[in-house]
């Protein structure tokens, strides 16, 4: 059946042994009663939709949408606001002088144009063995993926992207200045699409601490992995616009898939990667960890 209200449509769960919200059964609740037992009449449907709306404000800008046959939470109203303090300092210009009014006009023109974007979804690790394992009926080979998923049931596979609309706006720069800053720019709404949907699993699922893996960041686990990660996603270009290349990149470029899972050790691929310049390094390469942790033994 199809339940919808304004903001938030939901409908019949592919696999029932999952329900709606699997740990909060005040959610749950919600959609048994929005589905069966209670009178029909709308000013009650009206008092349901104004009681959700308060008790779960953030979950206005999501829909959960059945993509092909994949249900998946779609957030494509992500605001987009910019410190230009913090941007004018990350590109290390002065805030009073020309280049500071060229770098204001283009974050406004940026929040104008900007739609970030993102989706997710609730998926269940159904086997595994030494090098892979399968989540929701897709395999990923990965030894790294394989063993942080040891003790893990319930992930979240997600892509985010600052938008194609922003991307389109990012083209017209024409110096290398304003494209430069374009470029960050999208980083920044990228980043905000990220937090958007983290924030927004751990509202709904209460996942406890949290890490996330990417195909393409660690050699383990390579980009071509992208292909199944967005075939379990869905119709992940039809929601929020962002594609696959024939060799497994995004498009827009400014895009990020991976799968965050429940985990105490703080997982992060910059912990294996031995790059040695990296602007984007969150934590040190720990060159033991690898045998120390994934290693078949
Ligand atoms: S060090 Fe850089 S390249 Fe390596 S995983 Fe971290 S962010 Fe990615």
């Amino acid at each position: 059946m199809l339940i919808s209200i304004p903001g938030f449509t939901t409908t019949d769960q592919r696999d029932n042994s999952h329900p709606v919200h699997p740990v909060n059964p005040v959610r749950n609740g919600l959609a048994a009663t929005l589905s069966l037992d209670e009178p029909k009449l709308p000013c009650y449907r009206f008092f349901l939709f104004f009681r959700f709306m308060h008790s779960y404000g953030p979950i206005d800008s999501a829909r959960v949408k059945r993509l092909g046959t994949v249900l998946t939470t779609v957030l494509d109203h992500i605001p987009f606001r910019i410190d230009t303090d913090a941007l004018l300092a990350s590109l290390r210009v002065a805030a009073r002088g020309e280049m500071a009014q060229e770098v204001l006009r283009l974050a406004q023109e940026a929040e104008t144009a900007a739609r970030p974007r993102g989706l997710y979804k609730i998926a269940f690790v159904e086997s595994r063995d030494a090098n892979s394992v399968v989540i929701d009926g897709w395999p990923f080979t990965s030894r790294v993926l394989r063993v942080n998923l040891d003790e893990v049931e319930r992930v979240f596979p997600f892509v985010a992207t600052c938008g194609v609309e922003l991307e389109a706006w990012s083209q017209s720069p024409n110096d290398m200045f304003g494209r430069y800053c374009a470029d960050v720019i999208k980083d920044l709404a990228l980043e905000q699409a990220v937090r958007a949907i983290g924030e927004h699993l751990v509202n709904a699922y209460r996942p406890g601490a949290t890490s996330m893996m990417h195909p393409g960041s660690l050699d383990d686990w390579p980009v071509t992995e992208q292909g199944n990660l967005f075939a379990l996603l869905g119709d992940v270009a039809g929601a929020i616009g962002v594609r696959l290349t024939e060799s497994f990149m995004m498009w827009p470029t400014k895009s990020v898939s991976g799968v965050w899972f429940p985990s105490e050790d703080g997982f992060e691929s910059c912990r294996l990667c031995p790059r040695e310049i990296c602007p984007k390094r969150r934590t040190p390469y720990e060159p033991d960890l690898y045998d120390r942790k994934y290693r078949r033994g």
